[in-house]
């Protein structure tokens, strides 16, 4: 069976040929991926500014006694003024320096006497004016292409005034959870063999946080035709099909059957890994569909490890979820010779990751709850074993 560093060696090779962009104004543009480079098309600030309130002078006057005040430049007025020997003009945080000034005596350090001030605490040269280009210098590469927009990014191209940015379109990703057992919330039951999905709501948020945008498409019974019908019809509204369920070796278990005829290339069907080994990925054109197990614990671990750099791949950007390094609170029972991807509960502690089984049940991959608290993804490989307090391991950190 493929090995699981092969499955994502293969998601990272797949080219694709075009990226999908759009023009969204600036606010609108939080937690997209930026496709365009940010370049500073002025000098910050664009001449030189006061960055305190005080007296802008000629450094030299320091050296006498009195100061006259010929003028006075709020913010946001141009100044008239020029500083010659012997004056100054009163001057706040963020004017314009007067022509002549090339220095700020702060106010704390001046007697005001009428309209002469005097100096009792030197400043050195070019004391609190911001030099031109300070904050950015015209041409220069503030933000590059790929970066996900966060309030800073907001910031500073606000600054720059770019009303609309271009960005990756968010890769719309529909969910399927497919089970004749399955019923969705507020849904009556009427036997005994029903349960609940949580599968097309767990990928639903999922999607939402890691950048993508759902198209939730519900459940839908384990009958191949209606299967068929609901997977094409997904697949043309949206760049990427999820589905749970029917991925295994059991008689109802259409899904894969499904893609198998659906003329997509199969990129892979069946890794070595534990939660997830059914996991299925297929490119059909410019689109995926990804078959994920029914079993909620399986399918929320193969979205994380292969839906979610799935849709950065989408935005030309790298996937958001790291592999850190961890200290094992408690010994780790490594359970089969396949990669495991074990819930764990995540402490940060004087800047080291602690990780511990506290409460976590052993059990099917059905248990679900194993997700909840300050969790973390345990990573084992084919070849690693159990371990030991006080080990070094790999985690995901999923924040
Ligand atoms: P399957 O992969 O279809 O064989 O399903 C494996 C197990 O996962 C079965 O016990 C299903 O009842 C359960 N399951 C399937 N789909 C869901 C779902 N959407 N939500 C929660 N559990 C599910
Ligand atoms: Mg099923």
């Amino acid at each position: 069976m493929l090995s699981f560093e092969r499955s994502i060696e293969i998601l990272n090779e797949i080219q694709i040929n075009q990226y999908q962009t759009q023009k969204l104004y600036l606010m609108e543009c939080l937690g997209y991926v930026l496709a365009e480079d940010i370049i500073a098309d002025h000098n910050s600030p664009a001449f030189p500014v006061s960055a305190m309130d005080g007296y802008a002078l000629r450094y030299d006057d320091m050296e006498l006694e009195r100061v006259r005040i010929a003028g006075i430049t709020p913010a946001g007025f141009e100044v008239e003024t020029v500083v010659e020997k012997g004056v100054c003009v009163k001057t706040f945080t963020g004017s314009l320096m007067p022509k002549g000034a090339d220095t700020l005596i702060p106010i704390e350090n001046v007697t005001v006497e009428g309209e002469m001030i005097k100096i009792n605490q030197k400043v050195p040269f070019g004391f609190a004016v911001r030099a031109v280009g300070e904050n950015y210098a015209q041409g220069e590469k503030l933000i590059a292409r790929g970066t996900t927009i966060d309030f800073a990014q907001i910031g500073v191209i606000a600054s720059l005034n770019i009303v609309t940015l271009a960005v990756y379109k968010k890769p719309t990703v529909a969910i399927l959870s497919t089970g004749s057992e399955l019923l969705e919330i507020g849904e009556t039951q009427t036997n005994d063999a029903q349960i609940r999905s949580s599968n097309n709501y767990i990928l639903e948020a999922i999607v939402q946080k890691y950048g993508g945008k759902p198209l939730q498409m519900g459940c839908i019974g384990d009958d191949k035709q209606s299967i068929a019908k609901a997977l094409s019809q997904a697949l043309y509204q949206s760049d990427i099909v999820v589905t749970t369920g029917g991925v295994s070796v059991g008689d109802f278990d259409f899904v894969k059957d499904v893609i198998f005829e659906m003329d997509a290339e199969i990129l892979f069907k069946g890794v070595d890994i534990k939660p997830g080994q059914h996991i299925m990925v297929a490119k059909k054109g410019e689109k995926f569909i990804v078959g994920l197990p029914g079993f909620a614990y399986s399918a929320t671990v193969t979205a994380l490890l292969y839906l979610v750099p799935l849709i950065s791949k989408l935005q030309n950007t790298r996937c958001k979820i790291q592999k850190v390094k961890a200290i094992l609170e408690e010994p780790f029972v490594k359970r089969s010779s396949k990669s495991e991807f074990t819930a764990c509960n995540l402490s940060l502690r004087e800047g080291r990751y602690y990780v511990n089984f506290r409460d976590k049940k052993v059990g099917t991959s059905a248990i679900l709850t194993n997700m909840l608290g300050e969790v973390a993804l345990l990573v084992t490989s084919q070849t690693e074993s159990s371990k030991q307090v006080g080990e070094s391991v790999e985690i995901l950190l999923l924040a």
